[in-house]
């Protein structure tokens, strides 16, 4: 089967500690395929090849269309919230910046982040569900909350976000708790222009700072 993978960005490590595992993993624009030293040209070719398109399926089963995730949030709010929030439009956005998601109630859209996207399919659940939530609560006050509470991974999708946006900020040097600043949601972000004044953007904070 030809892969679509533009092969000029993979990279083959020939490792002598690997004697029969072969691994394949993205960092950035470039993928590794990690193969035991002793493989010939040919066993090379086949594995990465056959890595590539394991890689490719697995991200497209991680990675829905825009179709698809609208369909899946229709599906969300029919199992959890009675059907009674229906969006407009669902869709993946690149420009969220920090945060998971936005809705705007007053129009029925809601925006994903692109970092979600290859997130496991539990958490992606989460966040649409949340901004699904927002259509029928504006805040996050305790009816909010109680929509939510009919997901039963609610609280643990929360933590996998507050652990990812941890790990994201740890890399740049700083001390854990440092960047907490820039999560409370009045951060210059919030101000970006095509922010709508009833638009609800976010960023999750609540699952750092809880309710209070
Ligand atoms: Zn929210």
């Amino acid at each position: 089967m030809p892969s679509t993978q533009d092969l000029s960005q993979v990279e083959i490590r020939r490792s002598r500690k690997r004697v029969r595992t072969v691994s394949a993993w993205r960092e950035g624009e470039r993928t590794i395929v990690a193969v035991p030293a002793r493989f010939t040209r040919a066993q090379e070719n086949e594995w990465v090849e056959r890595m590539l398109a394991r890689l490719e399926a697995q991200e497209r089963r991680r990675k829905p269309s825009d179709v698809e995730l609208a369909a899946r949030a229709q599906d969300l709010s029919t199992r959890y919230l009675g059907g009674r929030a229906t969006p407009t439009t669902v869709r993946w956005a690149t420009n969220q910046g920090r945060r998971w998601g936005s809705c705007t109630p007053s129009d029925g859209t809601i925006r994903i982040s692109d970092r979600v996207r290859g997130m496991p399919r539990w958490v992606l659940d989460y966040v649409v569900l949340h901004e699904l939530t927002h259509l029928l609560h504006a805040g996050h006050g305790p009816e909010f909350w109680a929509e939510l509470e009919s997901y039963p991974r609610t609280a643990r999708a929360r933590g996998f976000l507050e652990g990812y946006a941890y790990g994201a900020d740890r890399p740049e040097g700083r001390p854990g708790g440092e960047g907490l600043d820039d999560l409370t949601g009045e951060g210059p972000q919030a101000a970006s222009a095509d922010r709508t004044d009833d638009r609800v953007d976010d960023e999750f904070s609540e699952t750092l700072f809880g309710d209070g």
